[in-house]
């Protein structure tokens, strides 16, 4: 599908008017394209690193203003020869533009294909290429912190380390396959299992931070649950400290779902009010609701159970309740928090009952007050965060990278059994090249072409 003889182009901004549009090729013709378009100087004798102001000519009719950057091969983001042009922002002018760069012999470019030019050329590794993909679409403080740790070559880093070593000792053992009559060991398996735990050691924190990760880069959905007047809507205001969603006294009045987003210490949450989870009821349009939000609930990856602790301490109704949704959720392996709402009205030592009886932990606040809302927020990350991961490292925000650890992970535990049982080096061979092979598969050591198609493709046009 990529040709890389090609010179190709496009419109590098995002679509619609803006004061600035660029237009980017990159081929071998890209400065003799541009220059058959442009009026000013002769860009084909131009040294790199330079700009020209001119104007882009149709024929006879200039189509506007602009100034051209010129990057000479190797000097350029894809190691070739690359022309930007900056025109005035209009929709038709950049059109225009790259319709007359198409006329001069250039190829409109595909999805991701300057990025993976520059991959193929040696100037970014995969990961790099990929975080070039995160930055962009980063939406937050800490995803665009992952995006640029990787972008810097943090996470191929880590994993260069782990296959220098790997390979040497993979040398040693293949070396072993060919005097394999006369029972000889290169490889000192002492020090070749104390590696193989410390890169499975190293494997397994990269995998583990996969889920902080996720969270980061596509933020983490938490619904917010409970019978109609425990208050959701009155807490998701609270939590998003503006009035958004509709507060009503009337039970029921919340009917359908609303996702909202919250912000807490860089990750993105994104909160979604379920209609009242009511057992019988007989209004059409709030059973759609009701069923929305068990959906919601389901497919949520934190739920958090709101309940009236005023109420649970008089009502037996919403103390049954609360227990039979507490075993559910456990049941479904569903992540919750149970938070009482309403603890201005409520008794002291409602908590500790609350507690015992659940045997969870319970976050006491008022929605209403604003009280404890930042504990909540708190047992919100934490929860997501679990202290576990430290942030300063590498974390793995990419689906293909966890997958790729999780195939070395095992592995890894296939070459350990093997060398517990004693296993000869012509049998741990195997094991060892397929650990090597998704070692190589992250860094894009190993790669195939359908693997660079899938992976490229998801980036935008122009990038
Ligand atoms: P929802 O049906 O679960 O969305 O509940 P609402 O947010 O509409 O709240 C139901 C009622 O409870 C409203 O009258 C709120 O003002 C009231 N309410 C919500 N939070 C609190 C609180 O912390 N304390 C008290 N006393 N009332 C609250």
């Amino acid at each position: 599908m990529y040709h890389n003889s090609d010179t190709i182009v496009a419109i590098a901004t995002p679509p619609g008017e803006g004061a600035i549009g660029i237009i980017r090729l990159s081929g071998t013709r890209a400065i003799e394209i541009v220059a058959s378009i442009f009026h000013g100087k002769d860009l084909t004798i131009q040294p790199t690193h330079t700009l020209h102001f001119g104007r882009i000519m149709d024929a006879e009719v200039a189509v506007d203003e602009v100034v051209v950057s010129l990057y000479r091969a190797p000097r350029s983001y894809t190691g070739e020869e690359v022309a930007e042009i900056s025109c005035h922002g209009s929709a038709y002018i950049l059109q225009k533009v790259v319709t007359l760069c198409v006329g001069a012999g250039a190829r409109p470019a595909q999805a991701g294909e300057f990025t993976m030019r520059a991959f193929l050329a040696g100037k970014l590794d995969l990961t790099q290429a990929e975080a070039v993909a995160d930055l962009i679409a980063s939406n937050s403080s800490s995803a665009h912190k992952a995006a640029m740790h990787n972008l810097r070559g943090g996470f191929s880093h880590d994993l260069a380390a782990m296959r220098e070593q790997l390979i040497q000792f993979a040398a040693l053992i293949e070396l072993e396959l060919d005097f394999s009559q006369e029972d000889v060991e290169f490889a000192d398996r002492t020090q070749f299992y104390a590696l193989i735990e410390r890169i499975t050691a190293a494997a397994q924190q990269l995998a583990a931070s996969f889920s902080l990760g996720n969270a980061i880069k596509n933020g983490v959905s938490v619904a917010i649950a409970g019978k109609p007047n425990a208050g959701k809507s009155t807490l998701l205001n609270a939590l998003l400290n503006e009035e958004r969603a509709i507060v009503s006294d009337i039970a029921g009045t919340t009917r359908d779902t609303i996702e909202e987003l919250l912000n807490i210490n860089g990750i993105v949450f994104r909160l979604i009010d379920t209609a009242g989870i009511r057992a019988h009821t007989t209004d059409a349009i709030e059973q759609q609701g009701i069923a929305r939000s068990r959906d919601a609930m389901k497919k949520a990856d934190i739920v958090i159970y709101l309940f009236d602790v005023a109420e649970w301490l008089t009502s037996d109704y919403v103390r049954t309740e609360l227990l039979r949704q507490t075993e559910e959720l456990q049941r479904l392996g569903i992540t919750h928090l149970l938070v009482g709402n309403k603890v201005d009205e409520a008794a002291p030592g409602a908590a500790e009952e609350v507690q015992r009886l659940t045997g969870e932990e319970v976050i006491l606040l008022s929605a209403r007050d604003k009280d404890n809302i930042q504990g909540l927020k708190d047992a919100l990350y934490t929860h997501v965060a679990g202290g576990k991961v430290k942030h300063e490292g590498t974390i793995v925000t990419n689906a293909r990278h966890y997958a790729a650890l999780e195939e070395m992970l095992r592995s890894l535990s296939d070459i350990k059994n093997g060398m517990d049982n004693n296993l000869p080096g012509d049998l741990l061979a195997p094991d060892i090249r397929r650990c090597l092979h998704y070692l190589g598969e992250i860094t894009g050591t190993v790669t195939t072409e359908d693997m660079l198609d899938h992976i490229f493709s998801k980036f935008c046009i122009g990038k």
